[in-house]
């Protein structure tokens, strides 16, 4: 059966105090859910260690927002997977639209980086998704595809065993607009087909996320979406009321 996730994207929010105030309201509702969701938050670097101390014992996992695609050296600001699993991180986000839009992050760049992740034993959450321009040359499916092969031509399509998708239309990210149900799940099936061309049983198991102004109150008809398998959240993964709420709604 695919695992189902919804994991918290915090991106450079937070503080020491603010952090130990979200987890400390989310653990004790999410500890109450069922065991087939797999539940994280994407941490900035400098509260790896203290948010790893809050999540000991609970059934939230610890992700990282990056990380680098060389093992070590002379790379100044970069930080590696073994880094990461120094402080018990299992996930790391490789890939998001703000990377790849604000700091050049090219697909050959996140295939590398995503490459880098599974050496060290860290689940990649690979985002792919396209920007309205491109949605609205009618190429969605095209870039998606794209971004996609760039991972699969390096690292093999069997490595998407040990990896989530997250589909983030880049319009929706921050900005309010959701994809309609129907517009994702279309999305979420293209994917899945494309990959299913190469092997139906990876394809079969693979966890897709939803991700783009996820809220508590689209989260429902979003996941009843057969192809969608739990978010990716942004902005509402740092409200511990709506963060809590669109984890419920994906383990109804
Ligand atoms: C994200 O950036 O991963 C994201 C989904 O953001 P938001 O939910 O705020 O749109």
């Amino acid at each position: 059966m695919r695992k189902k996730m919804v994991a918290g994207n915090w991106k450079m929010h937070g503080n020491l105090a603010e952090n130990e105030q979200l987890l400390n309201a989310i653990i004790p509702s999410l500890s109450e859910l069922r065991a087939n969701v797999q539940f994280a938050v994407c941490v900035p670097f400098p509260y790896l260690s203290s948010v790893q101390n809050l999540l000991q014992h609970t059934n939230i996992a610890l992700g990282a927002q990056n990380v680098s695609q060389f093992d070590k050296g002379a790379y100044t600001g970069e930080v590696s997977v073994a880094m990461l699993n120094d402080f018990g991180c299992s996930y790391v986000i490789v890939g998001h639209s703000e990377r790849r839009m604000l700091y050049g992050e090219s697909n050959a760049l996140v295939a590398d980086k995503y490459i880098a992740a599974q050496h060290g034993k860290l689940i990649p959450i690979l985002c792919v998704g396209e920007t309205l321009e491109q949605r609205e040359a009618g190429i969605t499916e095209q870039v998606i595809q794209e971004q996609l092969r760039a991972v699969t031509e390096k690292a093999g399509v069997d490595s998407l065993s040990k990896a989530v998708i997250a589909y983030e239309p880049v319009w929706a990210i921050g900005t309010g607009k959701t994809a309609s149900p129907q517009q994702a799940q279309d999305i979420h099936a293209s994917i899945r087909q494309g990959i299913a061309i190469q092997s139906a049983d990876v394809a079969d198991e693979l966890t897709i996320l939803y991700g783009g102004s996820v809220k508590a109150n689209n989260a429902s008809e979003l996941f009843a979406m057969p192809d969608i398998d739990g978010g990716l959240i942004g902005g509402a993964s740092l409200i511990a009321d709506e963060f809590i709420a669109i984890s419920r709604a994906l383990n109804n």
